[in-house]
């Protein structure tokens, strides 16, 4: 399997000022190719540093694709650079020059100045990858078993040229039918270190490999795994899924794109339930989660219900009301101590009650933790 790396050049990228989505874009087309990706780079405009990156890169990489640089000012250094990592010069390519005329005139623009000119300089091993999308002609360079790629960093054109050039070169030079397939398991509320620990046999794996993240209480569990084909690769991913779901079982609420308010709204759907919900200290957070046809009954802060506005006391009365009738939410949010939120959850359903208090530190996790809290408590006891 082919090695790559990336570097995304432009000053205006290491200022803060652009983001670098061009490398997160590149990276999802290498991964649907198979190749592999262990380091990318971000480098200002300076031709010898540049240089000196794809020769480094080299060391570990097959395939170098670089992205920015290519425009016509000055300070646009990929094609210098390009020449210095090669030990090559460059030269004047009369023929891209004049699709580059071409390319103006067609869009009723004024003649070109010179400066676009430079746009026609190539290190002399390149083959250009014209672009018909802009005026910055791309190319590469194939070289003793290394492929250089250098695109421009306008993202359309990147893309354009990525996906129609660069990708059937990539298969051409590198035929291979391997594969790798990503698949990342969903999971609310144990914390990062919980999952770790659960897991942690399964991370030693080097293929598949098991990646862990987590934000906002959700810890996400990332599997990649190669295949010699996609069959090959389908069949490792699935037999590692089931090991996770073994050890972790009803605690995965969903895979990939699925968010835990689908979830639990097409569990509402596939069961037949509407909620009441009773959310005490928020402002109708929890009712907004839930598609209208699923609310029988929303009440905001009913504190006329109580004489009595402790939890335990509210508590008491949902209990003594509610238990054998409609299925019933209820959330009672404490801030009142500014650094860390209380919440305590109640959920009757058919004549069970099933609550969950969480106490989560409110500088850094914000109020989607609740509504996480409150749809993954409605899950599993819909589940249960
Ligand atoms: P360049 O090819 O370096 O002249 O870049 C042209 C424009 O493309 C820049 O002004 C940026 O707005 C954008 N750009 C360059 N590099 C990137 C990148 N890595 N990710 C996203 N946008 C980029
Ligand atoms: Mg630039």
């Amino acid at each position: 399997m082919a090695i790559a790396e990336i570097i995304a050049i432009g000053s205006e990228l290491l200022l803060g000022e652009t983001q670098d989505t061009n490398t997160v874009f590149i990276l999802k087309e290498l991964r649907n190719l198979g190749v592999n990706v262990y380091r990318t780079l971000m480098i200002g405009d300076n031709p010898p540093r540049i240089a000196s990156a794809i020769r480094e890169a080299f060391t570990r990489a097959d395939i170098v694709i670089t992205t920015g640089g290519l425009g016509p000012t000055v300070d646009d250094p990929t094609r210098e650079a390009t020449a210095l990592a090669f030990d090559c010069p460059v030269e004047y390519r009369e023929e891209e020059w004049d699709r580059i005329v071409k390319y103006f005139l067609n869009l009723g623009r004024k003649l070109p100045s010179n400066n676009n000119k430079r746009q026609a300089f190539f290190p002399t091993l390149a083959t250009v990858i014209p672009n018909p999308v802009g005026t910055a002609p791309a190319y590469y360079i194939h070289q003793d078993d290394k492929l250089m790629i250098s695109l421009p960093g306008v993202p359309s054109e990147m893309r354009f040229l990525l996906m129609n050039e660069v990708i059937p070169l990539i298969r051409n030079i590198y035929p291979s039918e391997s594969t790798m397939l990503v698949k990342t398991l969903h999971t609310f509320g144990m914390g990062e270190s919980v999952v770790d620990e659960m897991v942690s046999e399964l991370e030693k794996s080097t293929n598949p490999t098991l990646g862990l993240s987590a934000k906002q209480g959700i810890t996400d569990l990332r599997i990649t795994a190669y295949g010699e084909d996609y069959h090959d690769a389908a069949q490792k991913l699935q037999q590692f899924e089931m090991a996770i779901r073994n050890i972790l079982g009803n605690n995965i609420y969903g895979v990939d794109d699925e968010t835990l308010d689908q979830v639990v709204n097409d569990l509402l759907e596939k069961n037949k339930i509407q909620l009441d919900i009773y959310e005490f200290g928020m402002k109708n957070q929890l009712s907004s989660l839930f598609r209208a046809e699923f609310l029988r009954d929303i009440r905001q802060d009913p504190w006329e219900l109580f004489e009595d506005r402790s939890i335990e006391a509210i508590k008491r009365y949902f209990e003594q009301q509610r238990a054998a009738e409609f299925p019933t939410l209820v959330c009672i949010k404490d801030s009142s101590d500014k650094n860390f939120t209380e919440i305590s959850l109640l959920f009757f359903l058919k004549n069970q009650l099933y609550q969950s208090s969480r106490k989560f530190n409110s500088r850094i996790f914000s109020d989607d933790y609740i509504s996480l809290a409150a749809l993954d408590l409605i899950r599993n006891s819909i589940q249960n």
